[in-house]
């Protein structure tokens, strides 16, 4: 399995390195960490950040309060659907998305790919579609509009799977090999999920999504994280006993199994430039 890792989206909030912990100036920056998988099942997107419909209507898809909050860059050259077709592939033939969860900068380029299944837990899809009761931030994080044209969905539980390294697994994935496992990561929302890919050569990547912000959350002894990161996660998270018990567990891991388990998550700079050996724009 080939993997690319692609930035589906860059994000400037106001802050600089009090907010992301190394930016220079007043901005700090924050990429859409996704993937395109090249699988036995053909091509897999994990996470989609923002899409083609969400650059020309960002504010019918998107709400303002992010928009501002995030400075969100909205750049046509960092959709999915965009780098997809740069890589050489055809978009039709993107036929499964595994989104962590269905905040607007992982579900923005769902619509781009109409032959793709999308893959989600169950809870994350009927909080999403509920938008739980109206709160605020759920109001302003779920946006139907991004994903209401999506062809099919396949919904799994959060509980009761196969164990992984000590996590609930679900291993299979309708139509995916078994080298592509959901692990559910509750917290940041109700139904958000990790994504762990079994490499050639027995080793794993592990895609955190959202269950943490900041790369030195997790791999030491000794947890840090910028402020306004801190302050970030505080304020969409859904389930703050479930976030802080999955990031221990994952701070764990990177401990115990560093070795055989690379973890990385959706928004940090440093672990995307690692990782996809290309400097991220604009910085
Ligand atoms: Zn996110």
């Amino acid at each position: 399995m080939r993997i690319h890792h692609l930035n589906c989206g860059t994000c400037c909030p106001a802050g600089g390195r009090l907010f992301d912990g190394r930016s220079d100036g007043a901005l700090a920056h924050l990429v859409c960490h996704c993937m395109l998988v090249e699988s036995s099942a053909g091509l897999v997107l994990i996470d989609t950040g923002y899409g083609t419909r969400d650059i020309e209507h960002p504010h019918h898809r998107l709400s303002d309060f992010f928009l501002t909050l995030n400075n969100v860059q909205l750049r046509r050259e960092e959709t999915a659907v965009t780098q997809v077709r740069r890589l050489g592939f055809d978009p039709a033939d993107v036929r499964h998305i595994v989104v962590t969860h269905l905040d607007f900068d992982h579900a923005g380029g769902i619509e781009d790919f109409p032959n793709a299944t999308v893959h989600v837990t169950a809870r994350e899809k009927e909080v999403a579609d509920e938008r739980q009761g109206g709160a605020f931030v759920s109001r302003k994080r779920y946006r139907p509009q991004q994903w209401n044209d999506a062809g099919k969905w396949s919904l799994y539980p959060m509980g009761g799977g196969e164990r992984w390294f000590g996590f609930d697994a679900v291993r299979d994935l309708e139509g995916l090999p078994p080298e592509i496992l959901l692990v559910p990561l509750a917290g940041h929302t109700w139904g958000h999920a990790g994504v762990a890919i079994r490499e050639e050569g027995g080793s794993w990547i592990f895609y955190a999504g959202d269950a943490y912000f900041h790369h030195a959350e997790i791999g030491g002894e000794q947890y840090h994280c910028p402020p306004g990161l801190r302050g970030y996660q505080s304020m969409m998270e859904a389930d703050r006993a479930a976030r802080m018990a999955n990031q221990k567990r994952l701070r764990a891991l990177s401990l115990e199994h560093g070795e055989e388990v690379r973890i990385f998550c959706a928004h940090d700079v440093l672990e995307f430039e690692l990782l996809s050996q290309q400097p991220v724009a604009g910085r």
